[in-house]
């Protein structure tokens, strides 16, 4: 057993924020897309939580992932002018800072728009340039409302903008490389098809991950083919070296085979029905 903070170390958590999401008037893309690139970077995301735009709500959520000594917190939505977009005032009122307007963004803008130094900047603006003190601003390559990043005891918070076209050009220009940097870790997968239902499979699968804790099988019942009764079991492992994520995957797939045969069902590496 790891200790509580190594474990820590490399938590991460998301949270999609919006009422319209809740509502399920619009899919939460965001979440399905950051989750793939996570895994793809080797990083370990722990949970994903979907909020509305209620002030409590989202400083109870976010305020126990920080007790949860969470590494890092991403989210999504809630940074745009409109008064249901408060992520940025529940993050402030939660870390003990003043929400203050960010010159450095407010001088982007203007260099954006090519306005005059005189000219005032309008109301919206001047709300997406607004960020916790002590953030530090990221400017948005894909539009206006900035990644902002604040650093609060054990957890690192990055807070990107909702608009999936905004949320993936931030998380590439500035999330990534962080994740990458922290959390660098190899990970090796292979899909396997096994002759079984759900309910048969998923305690040999338990016993696999027991034996193999870096290994993760998840079966995709969804995917499973009646007809040849067949279903997909994908294997992920994950580690600090890629030889040893190998050596892992290959283990854990050997162990799943063992155990599948024994029952006298049939297991491939191809679909082949
Ligand atoms: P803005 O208000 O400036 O557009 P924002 O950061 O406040 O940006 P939201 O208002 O929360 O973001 O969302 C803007 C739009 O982005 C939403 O109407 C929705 O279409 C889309 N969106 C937000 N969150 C998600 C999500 N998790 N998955 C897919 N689409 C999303």
């Amino acid at each position: 057993m790891k200790l509580k903070e190594e474990q820590n170390q490399v938590a991460i958590e998301l949270f999609s924020i919006g009422t319209e999401l809740v509502l399920g008037q619009i899919q939460d893309t965001n979440a399905h897309w950051v989750a793939q690139q996570i895994l793809q970077l080797g990083g370990e995301l722990r949970r994903v939580t979907m909020l509305r735009d209620n002030f409590e709500e989202m400083h109870e959520a976010l305020n126990a992932a920080i007790q949860r000594e969470t590494a890092l917190i991403l989210t999504t939505g809630g940074l745009g002018p409109t008064p249901d977009d408060m992520t940025v005032a529940v993050v402030a009122k939660l870390i003990g800072m003043q929400p203050v307007v960010s010159e450095e963004t407010t001088a982007e803008f203007r260099e954006r728009r090519q306005m005059p130094e005189n000219e005032v900047l309008n109301e919206a603006l001047i709300k997406m340039a607004t960020v916790p003190e002590t953030a530090t601003v990221l400017q948005n390559p894909a539009g206006w409302a900035p990644c902002i990043s604040v650093v609060h005891k054990q957890s690192t918070l990055m807070l990107m903008p909702g608009p999936p076209r905004e949320m993936k050009a931030v998380f590439e220009a500035h999330i990534q490389p962080l994740i990458a940097e922290r959390y660098r870790a190899e990970i090796a997968t292979a899909r396997v098809y096994v002759s079984m239902f759900e309910a048969e499979t998923s305690p040999l699968m338990q016993k696999v991950m027991e034996r193999h804790p870096n290994v993760y099988l998840k079966a995709y019942v969804a995917l499973r083919n009646a007809e040849g009764n067949t279903m997909p079991v994908d294997l992920v492992s994950t580690s600090a070296d890629r030889a040893d994520a190998e050596t892992e995957l290959q283990l854990a797939t050997d162990y799943f085979r063992e155990l599948v045969t024994d029952t006298g069902k049939h297991f491939s590496f191809e679909n082949e029905s």
